[in-house]
């Protein structure tokens, strides 16, 4: 068994929850370690890893690539996306060997029933985030009772305090970048030689759908670009149960 993961089901006795006995274990864990351990926990088949293949996506899927390479990966296609994001996608498909990633989209019915003119972006943006992302997710890791995401704290706001280990209220949520400097996933990036996405190079620091993304000045966060002029900062995936 796993050194971290035997740590945790000691924990377990000492009645803590299960997301709280792997998050004491695995506190210091570097991300592959993480990874192994919610491998480990469920296993491949109840295991999925969510990546919005963004700017520094491909330091994640590397890590896990490394470990697992079919570890089903699971990609929002909100129908907003930049075409440069979908090329992203098949080239780190091609560059890691990622075996088993699933593009989401939403259902064409509740795209029609709720946004038929495709402004709700800008009329109401939670609830395109709702159609467009947290439900069709919440679709995705049905099968699922784990998933990995690429979340860091030094990326602030809500992010700040998260644990490496979570419950979600539906499911384990595995956060092997929270502790991870931003130093770390550049490091990943030049080691690997991993292709950029192509939009850093015109200013986008971090990227998401097209109408919400915005690029960023040298003196603002990455994540400043993102629902600019909102007081909105996360799409909902992270902060609502994903069933
Ligand atoms: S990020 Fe913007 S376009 Fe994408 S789902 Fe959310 S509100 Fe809609």
């Amino acid at each position: 068994m796993n050194a971290l993961v035997h740590q945790a089901s000691i924990e377990k006795a000492a009645d803590l929850s299960p997301a709280q006995a792997l998050d004491r274990a695995l506190r210091s864990a570097s991300p592959s370690e993480v990874i192994e351990a919610a491998l480990k926990t469920v296993g491949r088949e109840k295991l999925a890893v969510v990546s919005s293949f963004g700017t520094e996506s491909a330091a994640l899927l590397k890590v896990m690539a490394d470990v697992d390479p079919a570890i089903p990966v699971i990609f929002l296609d909100t129908g907003w996306l930049f075409e440069e994001t979908l090329a992203y996608r098949d080239t780190l498909i091609a560059t890691l060997g990622l075996r088993d990633v699933r593009s989401i989209k939403p259902l064409e019915e509740t795209l029609s029933r709720e946004d038929p003119d495709r402004e709700l972006w800008f009329s109401d943006p939670d609830a395109c985030c709702r159609i467009r992302k947290v439900e069709p997710l919440a679709r995705a890791l049905a099968p699922f009772s784990a998933w990995i995401n690429g979340r860091k704290r030094f990326q602030g706001g809500l992010r700040a305090e998260m644990a490496v280990v979570e419950d979600d209220g539906a499911r384990l949520k595995f956060n092997p970048f929270a502790n991870v400097a931003r130093e770390e996933i550049e490091a990943i990036y030049q080691l690997a030689k991993l292709p950029p996405h192509p939009l850093v190079a015109s200013g986008y620091l971090s990227v998401g759908c097209m109408p919400c993304s915005s690029r960023t000045s040298p003196d603002e966060d990455a994540r400043a670009g993102r629902w600019r002029g909102r007081a909105k900062t996360e799409c909902g995936i992270h902060t609502i149960k994903t069933s």
